[in-house]
């Protein structure tokens, strides 16, 4: 047995991990199996990366933030949105630049064009999966959120006059363009971070400050190629 300490890193399934795996290749940080088509949650990385044995965990964007939060990982990557949607107590070191979007309150491109809010005795049925932005947003103005939990989809909501709006990332627009719907505020720009566990950043500090400086170096590269572009 390898008296190694343990560096454990949670990625985030979906699609912000293609846009991880070359970073982390630049790092020389890889994990030994596809990630993209295994269906073990926890792989193998590098036996012997900046004197730790790594390992990564694979599981879904939302639970990123609780793993690293808790200690079950030592670093992690996730969205900005659910960062600020859940607040967990992580450092957030690095910013990646990948998964870039944003997050955006939508509505029916009729109504929104019309200025009609959809308001009715302060209130307004709201379908997302950030549930406290929504509400923070509308409170700000006055208003009540009736929130509609959803775990994907959102869009549908407003067709099927679940909901009056949407609160929900937007990349091209096309999901939105496609089911009638238009943005109405931008609430702020989403990418994807590193972030840490506190206690790791004590404890494992050497390692963890080495993950951060080669995944700066990696988006520093991924930035100058996509300039030459
Ligand atoms: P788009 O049609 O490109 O605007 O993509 C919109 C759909 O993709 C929505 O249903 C979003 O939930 C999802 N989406 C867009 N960008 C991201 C992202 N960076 N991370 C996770 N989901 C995203």
């Amino acid at each position: 047995m390898s008296d190694k300490p343990i560096l454990t890193i949670a990625l985030s399934k979906g699609r912000i991990l293609e846009q991880t795996l070359p970073l982390l290749e630049f790092a020389n940080l890889m994990p030994k199996e596809n990630v993209q088509t295994t269906r073990k949650l926890m792989v193998d990385g590098p036996e012997d990366w900046a004197g730790s044995k790594v390992r990564f965990l694979i599981i879904r964007a939302a639970d990123v933030c609780t793993y690293v939060e808790k200690g079950a990982a030592d670093l992690g990557i996730s969205g900005r949105d659910l960062l600020l949607e859940y607040k967990p107590h992580v450092y957030e070191p690095l910013d990646l630049k990948i998964g870039k979007c944003r997050l955006c309150v939508c509505g029916p491109k009729d109504a929104v064009e019309a200025g009609d809010a959809l308001i009715t005795g302060g209130r307004i049925r709201v379908a997302t999966k950030y549930d406290t932005i929504a509400e923070d947003y509308y409170r700000k103005q006055g208003v009540h959120a009736d929130v509609i939990h959803l775990y994907g989809s959102m869009e549908l909501a407003p067709l099927v006059g679940m909901a009056d709006k949407i609160v929900d990332v937007v990349e091209t627009g096309n999901t939105l363009k496609a089911n009638g719907l238009v943005e109405e505020a931008t609430l702020f720009d989403v990418s994807s971070r590193l972030i840490a566990n506190p206690a790791s950043f004590v404890t494992k500090k050497k390692q963890v400050q080495a993950v951060i400086d080669q995944l700066r170096e990696a988006v520093k590269n991924r930035e100058k190629v996509k300039e030459s572009e």
